[in-house]
């Protein structure tokens, strides 16, 4: 049984940890610093098996070279970034075969907050680092709202089961933005409320499901009503279809520095 855990981060980084009660190998995805993650595996007598990574950014990578030198495993990880020590480069349609911990994830290219962006998605669970956030998405860097509009899309179209394990804790921050662009949608409402009662117990709001992100995150609503209505208004003229909608949403994001 593949069993997922998380490991915090940085300031509000998750670096998911996917282990198999039968053995003692651990999968690190996306380590943006090593200590954590060494003091925890030592802590439960464990050893990384693999490493694998989603994009370049520094709070995703840092962490690589430090858990090599303790442990030298093979890095998975875009072919088309620039990420040092990656021995194994994927793009679309590559499969990563763990058979130790039972897992085989598939690899999607999923560009639009980093050019070569990928998720790994299997066994129900998707690993999408900064493209699709609990209640959000990431930010446009090297790529364009367009791209990242197309893999959003190419995301929803998984399973609504499939658990949403994210690479930041964004949550709650989100979901205040959430209600700005809908402010009547009472799913947005009632996640707020739950998140808030998680965070206050100091628990993780991730991983979410696709369904709750389909009922919730503006990202993924770029057909409602309300959210072409509100982010019309915002960017004072008529928007030609959802790509549109969402480009502009996502400059409405980037302009709002906190949401209330
Ligand atoms: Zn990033
Ligand atoms: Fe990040």
């Amino acid at each position: 049984m593949l069993e997922i855990t998380a490991q915090p981060a940085l300031k509000d980084n998750y670096i998911w940890l996917l282990r198999n009660e039968e053995c003692r190998y651990v999968v690190i995805v996306d380590p943006g610093e090593a200590g954590p993650v060494i003091n925890t595996l030592i802590a439960n007598s464990l050893e990384p098996l693999a490493i694998l990574i989603t994009h370049h950014h520094h709070d995703h990578t840092d962490g690589i070279a430090e858990l090599l030198a303790w442990h030298d495993v093979p890095v998975y990880g875009p072919a088309n970034e620039s990420i040092p020590a990656l021995t194994h480069p994927l793009t679309e349609g590559d499969r990563v075969l763990l058979k130790e911990i039972g897992a085989e994830l598939q690899v999607l290219d999923i560009p639009g907050h980093t050019s070569g962006h990928i998720g790994y998605y299997g066994d129900g669970l998707l690993f999408c680092g900064d493209t699709l956030f609990t209640a959000g998405c990431g930010k446009v860097f090297d790529s364009t709202a367009q791209r990242l509009f197309h893999s959003l899309q190419k995301l929803a179209t998984l399973p609504d089961e499939t658990l949403v394990f994210c690479a930041h804790e964004y949550t709650e921050e989100n979901l205040l933005f959430a209600r700005m662009v809908e402010p009547g949608n009472n799913a947005i409402i009632q996640r707020l409320a739950k998140t808030r009662q998680l965070r206050q117990g100091g628990a993780a709001t991730v991983p979410s499901t696709l369904s709750e992100e389909k009922r919730t995150n503006p990202f993924l609503r770029c057909g409602r009503a309300e959210v072409i209505r509100n982010t019309q208004r915002f960017a004072g003229r008529l928007l030609n279809g959802a790509e549109e909608v969402f480009v502009a949403l996502r400059h409405w994001r980037d302009v709002v520095d906190r949401p209330t």
